[in-house]
């Protein structure tokens, strides 16, 4: 890339601003062109159709350094499109992130590729057929990139520009970004977990910023911790126990699907429920449960806790094995886990066809359930929801843990900035709806009295 002078810093929000997906968030120093996370859009069509228009603001062969906070896909899922474009420069991340993102990545390309197909079948023949954003091939050559870092530790991408990671308590190995460049420092919070999540390391206590970039998913929300989540999930089980039927649950592949696995062998194993066979039918499911057993630095479960997460559980790859879950009527009550975690999609919507009609079972329902979602509807009291075209009515119980969240609250993201030992100079708010970040921007005015900016997509601002 050519020669530049140092010149103005300018922060551009390229995506998840005003919406939680579409993180890619651009910092141009004169010299240096750096991005922190480079996710794709998810949620409503509109949405989406955003991974597919041709604007992205700069040329990804002019990027020096991409820094990743996470592997979710909304942080890592556009990656493959920018290396087909032409970026060959570093993506940094902590180990866990780096194969969490490889799994990820491979099941998007499989899922585009499928989807395309499906599209173009039922297109107009005389237009060009759809191609998928990218395929396993750009994946492969995007994982030759990652540059994998501890955190704590300062890594220097230039003699003027350096960064670190810092545990943020979200999923495994995800982190928030210090970033120092020309005597200035900026912290890019990625997802900011729970003061108190359930198997991570509390979010690392960051000092300094000049600049804060930090997202605001549930800044206008309080999570219903009233009871605990072992207590609500013991309850659950054994109510559905006792009435003879089985329990689904919808869930994410990463991290929430091994905190229920976890603290359902705990309550088994202290007789707290009775002893029932669980299913966790996942085609991504046991790689990351595996990364689990991997990078045992990064959480805090037990080595006999993290080797129950596959012994104790029955790990459903194929569909073929799904059918088999599927016709095994008999009397005994199970547990089954599968995705998605709002009953978008994914294998979940098998069992529910087949288990909604029936009042002795249950819908368990953890995290977020964005509005217009099958779990949304389902916890609004849908007499019936539908799936594949077919409507089919709701008699099985549903109930819902609010407290299992990978994402703080407002009081924990309150909470978390109430640490820095300066005033910032200015605090950018990303990853939120309308409504919480200009919720949370109130709040922290009130508290802080520190100047608060919503991020808006595409706006530079410069520094
Ligand atoms: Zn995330």
């Amino acid at each position: 890339m050519p020669e530049h002078t140092h010149g103005p810093l300018r922060l551009q929000f390229v995506g998840a601003a005003g919406v939680v997906t579409g993180s890619q968030t651009l910092l141009q120093t004169g010299k240096y062109n750096i991005l922190i996370d480079c996710g794709l859009f998810q949620g409503t069509k509109k949405e989406r159709k955003l991974n597919r228009v041709n604007r992205l603001p700069y040329k990804p062969s002019e990027l020096d350094a991409i820094i990743l906070t996470h592997g979710h896909l909304d942080h890592s899922g556009y990656l493959p499109v920018l290396v087909k474009k032409g970026y060959t420069g570093p993506i940094y991340a902590t180990a866990p992130t780096r194969d969490i993102t490889e799994i990820i990545l491979c099941d998007s390309a499989k899922i585009q590729e499928a989807d395309t197909r499906d599209y173009n079948q039922y297109r107009d023949p005389t237009k060009r057929p759809l191609k998928p954003l990218y395929r396993e091939k750009h994946v492969n050559m995007t994982m030759k990139l990652f540059k994998a870092h501890e955190d704590d530790e300062w890594v220097s991408i230039a003699d003027d520009l350096k960064f670190r990671f810092q545990k943020s308590g979200h999923i495994l190995g995800s982190a928030t970004v210090e970033l120092e460049c020309q005597g200035r420092r900026f912290v890019f919070s990625g997802d900011v977990g729970q003061r108190d999540p359930l198997i991570l390391d509390p979010p690392a206590r960051i000092k300094e910023a000049d600049y804060i970039i930090m997202e605001s998913t549930y800044g206008d929300k309080l999570h219903n911790n009233d009871t605990s989540p072992y207590q609500a999930l013991q309850d659950v089980v054994n109510k559905t126990f006792e009435k003879g039927g089985s329990l689904v649950i919808p869930s994410f592949a990463v991290e929430r699907a091994q905190e229920i696995i976890m603290l359902l062998n705990n309550l088994m194993d202290e007789k707290s429920i009775p002893k029932l066979p669980i299913y966790f039918d996942s085609p991504m499911g046991i790689g990351i449960t595996k990364l689990f057993q991997e990078h045992n630095n990064w959480h805090n479960m037990t080595d006999s806790e993290t080797n129950k997460l596959t012994d104790n559980v029955h790990i459903i790859e194929s569909f073929e094995e799904t059918l088999t879950v599927l016709d095994d009527n008999g009397p005994k009550s199970k547990i089954i886990i599968a995705g998605s975690g709002m009953a978008t999609g994914g294998r979940v919507l098998h069992y529910l066809k087949e288990m909604l009609y029936d009042a002795k079972n249950t819908v368990l329902l953890v995290g977020h359930q964005s509005k217009g979602t099958r779990g949304y509807q389902l916890l609004h009291n849908a007499e019936a929801i539908g799936i594949e075209g077919k409507n089919y009515r709701v008699n099985a119980e549903i109930c819902q843990i609010g407290s299992l969240s990978a994402h703080g609250d407002q009081a924990d993201l309150l909470w978390w900035l109430g640490r820095f030992k300066e005033n910032p100079k200015q605090i950018f708010l990303n990853h939120g709806e309308g409504d919480a970040a200009h919720k949370l921007k109130d709040k922290i005015e009130e508290k802080y009295s520190w100047p608060v900016t919503v991020a808006e997509l595409n706006k530079v601002y410069g520094l």
